[in-house]
């Protein structure tokens, strides 16, 4: 396999997105390699998750420009080929509930499948075997027949990451994929998320409201504030006071509560 470790898998020049009287993303310029773990923090509303649904394509940007994986995001129209390049966990883990866990795992599969072979699979699950060594890889091998919804959020979790391995997309966005976890489950999933995609050498980037989780499991911590970029730094660099001042309310904010 060819080795593209320097390859830049997004790139984005003065990305901005409005809203009616709000700017939700201002300008933003960066890019991202292939491989790295970018955790995604900064203070509610400051445009975390309107910059992984832009990620994702399901926002359009209104002004810059971004390429995911060497392609121009507004030419990423085929959802097959989407699916290979970007895939996406949430905090609400958007799995079917009635079905049980092994559709939701070849679910990951439906963009390569079509229609026909989707609808058919939900009949009789194809690529059993793929399936169950994936809910293997996340500990989840004894469920594979089991109803989703009566698995406990972390466990449901490990379907989503289970998912994300059949669908192998290059890059995965995970957006406060552990807001609703208690800690042990939260750095289950996390230790999980990161192993998984450093073995298949993909890029990973997570929305956090946990700097400690970010500090911990990340290579690249990308901070955001209202819309704008704060700071992007190696996690080493970076310090308390900049994390102090990143949370801190702007002055009227102060004023008005
Ligand atoms: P975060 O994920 O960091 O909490 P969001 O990306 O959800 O932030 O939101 C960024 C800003 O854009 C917020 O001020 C939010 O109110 C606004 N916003 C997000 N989505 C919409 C929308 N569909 N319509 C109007 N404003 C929105």
């Amino acid at each position: 396999m060819k080795k593209l470790t320097s390859q830049n898998m997004i790139e984005m020049r003065n990305l901005s997105k409005f809203y009616e009287r709000k700017i939700a993303l201002s300008s933003l310029s960066f890019s991202i390699k292939k491989g790295e773990r970018v955790a995604l923090i900064g203070p509610s509303g400051a445009g975390k998750t309107t910059l992984l649904n832009t990620f994702a394509t399901l926002i359009k940007p209104d002004e810059g420009e971004l390429t995911l994986a060497g392609i121009p995001a507004s030419k990423l129209t085929n959802r097959k080929e989407l699916a290979k390049k970007v895939g996406m966990i949430r905090q609400q883990f958007d799995l079917v509930g009635q079905l049980p866990v092994i559709h939701n795992v070849l679910a990951g599969r439906l963009a390569d499948w079509g229609f026909f072979k989707s609808l058919w699979s939900l009949i009789i699950p194809q690529e059993k075997q793929a399936a169950r060594e994936a809910l293997e890889k996340v500990g989840l091998a004894d469920k594979i027949t089991e109803q989703t919804s009566k698995l406990s959020g972390g466990e449901q979790q490990r379907v989503a990451l289970a998912r994300l391995l059949l669908q192998k997309p290059e890059i995965i966005l995970a957006d406060e994929p552990v807001a609703s976890l208690d800690p042990a489950r939260a750095e289950d999933i996390l230790f999980m998320l990161t192993k998984l995609t450093q073995e298949e050498n993909q890029t990973l980037i997570t929305s956090l409201h946990s700097v400690e989780y970010a500090r911990k499991y990340f290579t690249r911590i990308i901070a955001i504030k209202n819309g704008k970029l704060f700071f992007d730094l190696p996690v080493h660099e970076v310090t308390d006071p900049i994390l102090v001042e990143l949370y801190s309310l702007e002055e009227l904010e102060l004023h008005e509560s």
